[in-house]
Parts: C-alpha cells; structure tokens; sequence
C-alpha cells in the first residue's frame, strides 16, 4: 500500500470502501478520515479484495 494522502483518494473513488467507525458515527452521517484506513476491507496493510492497486491507478490517469 502507499501513502496515507494516496489511501484517502483510493478511498473517496473505491466502489467498495465500507467505512468502520469506533461505535458511534458522526452526527451529520458524513463519512470522517475517508481512507482504506478506515475500511473493513482494510487489514494489515492491504486491501482485503484486492481493489486498491485498481482503484489508484485509475487516480493516475486523471
Ligand atoms: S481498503 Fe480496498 S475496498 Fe477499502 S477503500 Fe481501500 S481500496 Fe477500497
């Protein structure tokens, strides 16, 4: 994986980000720290479904 500024865009584009929370959402429902970081499908360094390396190069061709 890479860097946290690039974990945030992959996150605000990827199709599949399922953001965890630590028990309670923010009062306005907007998703806070967008980032892979923040995904269930994140786990020790890498995306679990393999959507993160599709998902940043597409950020690559903009
Ligand atoms: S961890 Fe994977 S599924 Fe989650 S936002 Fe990043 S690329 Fe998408």
């Amino acid at each position: 994986m890479s860097n946290a500024y690039e974990m945030m865009a992959v996150a605000c584009l990827c199709p599949k980000y399922m953001p965890v929370y630590d028990g309670f959402q923010s009062s306005t429902g907007e998703p806070e720290n967008k980032s892979c970081i923040n995904c269930s499908n994140y786990s020790e360094g890498v995306c679990n479904i393999d959507y993160y390396d599709t998902v940043a190069a597409s950020l690559d061709q903009s």
